[in-house]
């Protein structure tokens, strides 16, 4: 079915409100579009000003997602990864910022030839090179445009849609529009209205929705749905009823259910058949809703009040429980609490420890205890990213006697066991960096590759004696503390391939205590368990049958 030309654009808005889930719709979409053999490539647009999210805040805009190309983007293409099992990649993220940036920098190159520089066609015209961009012969280009319909900053997009559709015609373009059809309980009815006046407003932007998916707590009912078709000018077999899922593995069959791909297909002058087969989607649902047993696993971070946070890590942990067929019970802990209180009382029993990503000096008391408490106590403990270097630093000070052992990223220190690299290899080439760079972009990101030492625990994880996994860190553990730390028994069982970054860090002497440079997090799937969360959970288990 690969292979056309021109491949097929949907554009997913969202209305009445945010949060309804867009990316996950779209996400679903390209799934069942997937299981009926088309090829997809998903993309997001955000209309902030942000060059990318990943100068922002956990707190203001969830998780910073990494893709194998080391762009640091919105969420949503996390879900799109684990949806459709594809990798994203720099061009499948784009932002406000990100267009403007590349105006901005032709205006200067005088690429404009004198012409007052204006959104319209500019902007608009780079934001449809943008959407075209990159691609490889896709049979369908899935394009979620951020934010709700009605936000200012959001109109130049839709207005660069509107034009597309005229470009491309109705043969090689969709607009699939997520709206809202809220229950309002003291009246004990649905209501439609602001469905219709969502619709209303894409339309006096020149845009009929061709599809409305529309959210609510429960089924649509027939007379809801042909009433939301009279008023919105589309057929009733296309408002499709987007009730509630659980697990949101479980979308992708209640949307066919629905008939979702089916008129999608439809509308794009495609035969509706042969059905698509989703019995690993009913498989994961299955397993999901009907474990065999529970571990708690404690997570001690610090963002741990918004659940976006860490939505790939929730999502891996849970993948980690699908292969064991186990509930994984996420205990989130925040660890500043034991920068002054009792962490014994608090982690004691729980089957696994798990210090994910940070920045910054706050929580590092609390985190440095639950790893010692994990050591000392032989609780399987799981340290990514920042949770591998508070766990060196750890022991640093109780094994070395490195009572100093700190990291640059809080001060000068004198002994830093994590400190700043200014130099290193990528691809063939020297980088550089200093605390004094810009901070957009200026990390180790994205895919790089570990050597893992024969006979570690590790290897015997993966499998493999080479790995490649995305990273996001700014600092390193110091290569120079290796002889003293492994004396003590941590051993660096996965080091980049010139031998000067630590990748990979274990205890030999305890049942499952590793920490790990990268973000594994990042490359797990529901179908394609990682094989760290996948050990780490099972260690849990072990662990669950002991306390
Ligand atoms: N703050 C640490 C660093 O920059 C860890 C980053 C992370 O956990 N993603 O190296």
């Amino acid at each position: 079915m690969s292979g056309e030309q021109v491949p097929r654009f949907i554009f997913v808005t969202g209305g009445v409100s945010s949060s309804l889930g867009k990316g996950l719709a779209a996400a679903s979409l390209g799934a069942l579009l997937q299981a009926r053999g088309y090829r997809v490539r998903m993309r997001k647009f955000d209309p902030y000003l942000n060059v990318d999210p990943g100068t922002m805040s956990p707190y203001q805009h969830g998780e910073v997602f990494v893709t194998a190309d080391g762009a640091e983007t919105d969420l949503d293409l996390g879900h799109y990864e684990r949806f459709t099992g594809n990798d994203a990649t720099r061009n499948d993220s784009v932002t406000t910022g990100k267009v403007y940036k590349q105006v901005l920098d032709r205006e200067r190159a005088g690429d404009y030839l004198g012409a007052t520089v204006q959104v319209i066609p500019h902007v608009t015209d780079a934001i449809k090179e943008f959407m075209q961009a990159g691609l490889d012969g896709e049979d369908f280009v899935l394009v979620e445009i951020g934010g709700t319909v009605g936000d200012i900053e959001g109109l130049p997009y839709l207005e660069a849609i509107r034009q597309l559709r005229q470009e491309l015609g109705p043969q090689r373009s969709m607009f699939v529009h997520l709206t809202l059809v809220p229950f309002i309980r003291s009246a004990g009815e649905i209501k439609t209205k602001p469905t219709q006046h969502s619709v209303k407003e894409l339309l006096g932007l020149g845009i009929q929705p061709d599809m409305l998916l529309c959210r609510s707590e429960n089924p649509l009912p027939e007379d809801a749905r042909r009433k939301i078709a009279l008023f919105c000018n589309i057929g009733v077999s296309r408002v499709i009823s987007a009730h509630d899922a659980d697990p949101i593995y479980a979308v992708p069959a209640a949307y066919h259910e629905q008939g979702f791909d089916g008129e999608v297909l439809a509308g794009f002058g495609l035969p509706r058949h042969p059905e698509p087969d989703l019995a690993r989607w009913r498989e994961i649902t299955r397993r999901i809703r009907s474990p065999e047993g529970s571990v708690r696993i404690a997570i001690v971070g610090k963002y741990t009040e918004l659940r976006d946070a860490y939505k790939s890590l929730s999502e891996a942990l849970r993948h980690g429980g699908i292969a064991n067929n186990v509930h994984v019970e996420e205990d989130w802990v925040e660890a500043e609490q034991f920068d002054r209180g009792d962490i014994v009382g608090r982690l004691d029993g729980v089957h696994g420890i798990l210090v994910p990503g940070g920045f910054g000096e706050r929580g590092t008391a609390g985190k440095i205890g639950a790893a010692r408490f994990a050591r000392e106590r032989k609780v399987p403990y799981f340290g990514i990213c920042f949770g591998m270097q508070m766990a060196v630093i750890e022991a640093a000070r109780s094994l070395a006697g490195l009572e100093e052992a700190g990291s640059t990223e809080f001060g000068p220190t004198p002994e830093p066991v994590v400190g700043l690299l200014e130099e290193w290899i990528a691809d063939g080439q020297v980088e550089h960096r200093s605390e004094a760079d810009d901070k957009g972009g200026t990390m180790r990101l994205g895919n790089h590759t570990a050597r893992l030492a024969a006979g570690s625990q590790v290897a015997g994880i993966y499998d493999a004696l080479l790995v490649e996994e995305r990273h996001r860190h700014r600092y390193e553990v110091n290569i120079r503390y290796r002889n003293r730390l492994e004396a003590k028994g941590l051993r660096f069982s996965g080091l980049s391939p010139d031998g000067s970054l630590p990748e990979i860090v274990e205890i030999e002497d305890h049942p499952w205590f590793i920490g790990v440079q990268f973000h594994p997090e990042l490359r797990s799937r529901p179908f394609d368990p990682h094989p760290l969360f996948k050990s780490f959970v099972e260690a849990a288990v072990t662990q669950s049958r002991l306390v």
